[in-house]
């Protein structure tokens, strides 16, 4: 079965043009230029970019990935891929470890299944001066076997551990999870400048929400934000809801890291796609008041209601990226980071047909997923 996509806008690696293209069997097998040789389904000039890769997420539609229920975990990933999301990791919090283990035995199903792309630990081994929404009652001091017991839980489908890395026993745990295939990001820390760098020397590449549960930027305490923007191999994570990071220092970090170390998170929580209301992070409970999610107690920011679809019209429309450099940190960057840069990630023959058909606002008119649609434009 082929189908043909029309009079399009397409954003590619090498710019946007007007042009068509031709999916079989899942994946794109043509991307031309100029009207379609053939006809097809007419997209009337609308933008094609290639499906959303969140690589930091806990849920939405009500559902939290730290209980690890299948059903919930399901409804969260539907209403993600409604707006855009294609490919998604799964993020826990700080638990116990028998919660943490049978969270991630649970959720390993639905990476089995195609549904999710891995999980990510966020915790337990974190800061406590930087905790965050994460229960500083539960943060543990790292431990490499402990690690790898959780990583064996998950049956090949943890994908990234969020850690701090000036606890003792973090640059041991951080060289298994390289070993074991894990990407270390450093966030949730205290660390100094110095201490920021054992960690990426350890293995770290990926920098959690960078700025958000991070010491500020300081010019006699540069700190981790520094260390992790300024070292190559280094890819920064920035939750762009507004919210988390002012424009303007979303702008200075994409300055220093570019697109190809850049990628746009959503730290989504259940609450998104709901209503205000009272929910529950991980043991935590969280008030969401117009769309911004805080601790009951304390009024930590708690995760947001972000979805990835407004991640990158914020890119383009607050922040001033070019479309081109939108969908790099959207979807290229991320893919890269999780090594799935062969088969996702871009418009490009032979790839996987997840695309999101947007109109002139850069709102979501139609998301394909691996050749099938989930909103028809
Ligand atoms: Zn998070």
């Amino acid at each position: 079965m082929s189908l043909t996509l029309a009079d399009a806008r397409i954003a590619t690696p090498e710019g946007v043009h007007d042009g068509w293209l031709t999916i079989e069997d899942g994946r794109i097998t043509h991307v031309g230029h100029g009207p379609a040789p053939r006809t097809g389904h007419s997209l009337a000039g609308r933008l094609v970019v290639p499906g959303f890769v969140d690589i930091h997420n806990h849920g939405g539609a009500g559902g939290s990935f730290p209980t690890g229920e299948q059903d919930k975990a399901r409804d969260a990933v539907a209403l993600h891929e409604r707006h855009g999301t294609t490919t998604m990791v799964a993020s826990l919090v700080t638990g116990s470890v028998e919660d943490i283990a049978s969270a991630t035995s649970s959720l390993a199903d639905l990476c089995d299944d195609g549904i999710l792309a891995g999980i990510h630990f966020e915790g337990p081994y974190i800061s406590k001066a930087r905790c965050g929404a994460h229960d500083p009652k539960l943060l543990r001091r790292p431990d490499p076997e402990e690690f790898g017991g959780l990583v064996k839980a998950g049956r090949g489908h943890v994908r990234m551990l969020t850690i701090a890395a000036e606890l003792p026993g973090a640059l041991d745990t951080i060289r298994t999870a390289a070993a074991e295939g894990v990407i270390a990001a450093l966030g949730h820390s205290d660390a100094t400048y110095e201490q920021t760098i054992a960690g990426i020397d350890a293995g770290a590449r990926v920098a959690t929400h960078l700025y958000n549960a991070l010491p500020p930027l300081g010019h006699r305490t540069p700190g981790p934000i520094a260390a992790l923007l300024e070292d190559e191999r280094v890819t920064i994570e920035l939750i762009n809801d507004g919210v988390h990071v002012h424009p303007a220092m979303l702008r200075l970090a994409y300055t220093v890291a570019g697109p190809e170390r850049t990628v746009l998170i959503t730290d989504a929580m259940a609450a998104t796609g709901m209503g205000d209301g009272t929910y529950v992070l991980g043991s935590m409970e969280v008030s969401v008041k117009d769309g911004v999610a805080r601790l009951v107690e304390g009024g930590s920011i708690a995760g947001s209601t972000l979805t990835m679809d407004v991640a990158f019209r914020r890119a383009v429309q607050q922040v001033g990226l070019s479309l081109a450099e939108a969908v790099e940190v959207s979807s290229l960057t991320p893919a890269r980071v999780l090594g799935l840069d062969d088969t996702i990630g871009s418009i490009a023959v032979g790839k996987a047909a997840d695309l999101v058909v947007m109109n002139d606002s850069l709102e979501v008119a139609g998301v394909m997923r691996r050749g099938a649609w989930i909103t028809e434009p």
